[in-house]
């Protein structure tokens, strides 16, 4: 074994896993299965300070390092050749104050272990729409999801956050403490240090009204124009997206449409469950919904609704923008891609950024572009690592059809693959520069650079 092995297995009190352990293969996997990589060991923090210790070492020896929370990070960013891995995953202790309404939760948990942690005292922390993806990433870029319109983006509820820096002091940040490190963290991803607990303020969410209505395909222009207006004057406790759905074989879809492309409007009514109807009256006008997976639910039922459809281990290449508006051109753009959905996990969603989201200035945090009206992502995820050159042009031929239609050359930070890591400035626009100042106080050396980088302001 290596010096730094030696040393990291005498510090740390979780498992330093290396090339030598029967289960290597299966640690250093990320949930993004093109990224094949061979990190020197990693750490299984189960606390601050074994994630001191590593980040100690990393230092010392002058490895990269790779910080991983769930791992569901496209680009890969849970791990690294030849580096450390700091994994948090086993440090996912959800403790909820249901009096406060505040939720503590360890930098490794995913979403379902927050949600099945709040649900039972009737609450919920915004998060995304899938329960296996980590805590730590999706609300260090922003976090959107279900509960966004009512409630904010995930950094938006962030009340507090443990940091372990690059010189391997934790602090706490805050409105209180260390201002400019918690402005940074809400939006700027995993520049500034590990976070080894989030404390969030959560909703009062238990049984939502919601879930997938299944449109033709003929019928999505209509589908999203309708969508687009709706969205923008509908109540705030609803949630919706956008997206192309290759009807899979469950039992709502009549046998003869499976395989069949349809458009979709994922829904999560969080309001009063009297008033359902009425809320989705102008959705169903729009036109005929040919299948659905629709009706009260569990908030985490919701949550975990598509986790199968997106297994850990598939291939995974996805493009991203901001949107300001939505216009007929960029819609009939969607479409004519949209048609050529090529995998039944594969699609484009159209996530709304307003209500709640645009209550807060684009200044207060480090996500930029509040007064955006959509986030689309354009999702590429198939297994065969042979069908990887076909399905990655989908990708870029789509965004290349649609970018033009944006009015804006930034992004979404978490739904973007590696090579964009050119466009960190324009996903942040005006926040740029304070984000590069604030990085040059807190890791002036890029310790943390295995990410959608933001440079040191002075090595710029
Ligand atoms: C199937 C799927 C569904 C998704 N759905 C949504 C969605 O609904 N809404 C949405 O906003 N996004 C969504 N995303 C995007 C998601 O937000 C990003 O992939 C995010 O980076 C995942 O976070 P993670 O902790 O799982 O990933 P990881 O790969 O573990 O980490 C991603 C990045 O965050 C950093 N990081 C993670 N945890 C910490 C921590 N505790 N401290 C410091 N840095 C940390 C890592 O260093 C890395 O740079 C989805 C992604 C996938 C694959």
């Amino acid at each position: 074994m290596s010096k730094i092995i030696d040393k990291l297995s005498e510090t740390v009190r979780g498992r330093v896993i290396t090339a030598v352990d029967s289960d290597y293969d299966e640690a250093r996997a990320v949930y993004n299965a093109m990224h094949d990589r061979k990190p020197r060991a990693i750490v299984r923090c189960v606390d601050s300070a074994d994630v001191m210790a590593a980040i100690a070492a990393s230092r010392d020896e002058g490895l990269d390092i790779a910080v991983r929370g769930g791992g569901h990070s496209v680009p890969g960013f849970g791990t690294v050749d030849d580096g450390l891995v700091v994994d948090l995953s086993t440090m996912k202790s959800v403790h909820v104050d249901g009096r406060k309404k505040v939720a503590r939760v360890g930098g490794g948990a995913t979403w379902g272990d927050v949600d099945h942690a709040t649900y039972p005292f009737g609450l919920a922390a915004p998060g995304g729409v899938i329960s296996t993806t980590g805590v730590g990433g999706l609300t260090l870029g922003g976090g959107i999801g279900y509960l966004t319109r009512r409630a904010g983006f995930s950094i938006d509820n962030l009340l507090s956050a443990d940091v372990v820096l690059a010189d391997g002091r934790q602090v706490n940040a805050s409105q209180y403490e260390n201002q400019d490190l918690f402005w940074a963290l809400r939006g700027g991803g995993g520049n500034f240090g590990v976070v080894t607990n989030f404390e969030f303020q959560l909703h009062q969410v238990g049984d939502i009204v919601g879930g997938p209505l299944f449109y033709e395909f003929d019928d999505a222009a209509t589908v999203l124009e309708n969508y687009r207006d709706y969205i923008a004057r509908a109540p705030e406790q609803l949630g919706c997206f956008f997206g192309w759905q290759i009807a899979p074989p469950l039992p709502f879809i009549p046998e003869n449409r499976v395989g069949d492309l349809f458009c979709v409007l994922v829904t999560c009514w969080s309001g009063p469950h009297e008033d359902a109807d009425q809320v989705f009256k102008p959705l169903r006008d729009a036109a005929e919904v040919k299948a659905e997976l629709f009706g009260a639910m569990p908030f985490p039922a919701l949550n975990s609704l598509f986790d199968s459809a997106v297994p850990k281990g598939m291939q995974h290449y996805w493009k991203a923008d901001f949107i300001t508006e939505l216009t007929n051109e960029a819609i009939a753009a969607h479409v004519e891609h949209g048609a050529h959905t090529p995998h039944v996990s594969s699609s484009m969603h159209l996530h709304p950024i307003n209500g709640a989201a645009q209550r807060i200035d684009a200044g207060d945090t480090a996500f930029g572009h509040r007064d955006k009206a959509f986030a689309p992502v354009i999702a590429g995820i198939w297994d065969d690592p042979a069908d990887n050159d076909a399905n990655i042009k989908w990708v870029k031929d789509y965004y290349d059809a649609i970018h033009p239609h944006s009015n804006s050359d930034g992004g979404y930070v978490n739904f973007m693959s590696g090579d964009d890591n050119h466009r960190s400035a324009a996903n942040y626009g005006a926040n740029y520069d304070k984000l590069a100042a604030v990085k040059a106080a807190y890791d002036p050396d890029n310790v943390f650079h295995v990410n959608q980088n933001i440079l040191p302001a002075k090595r710029r």
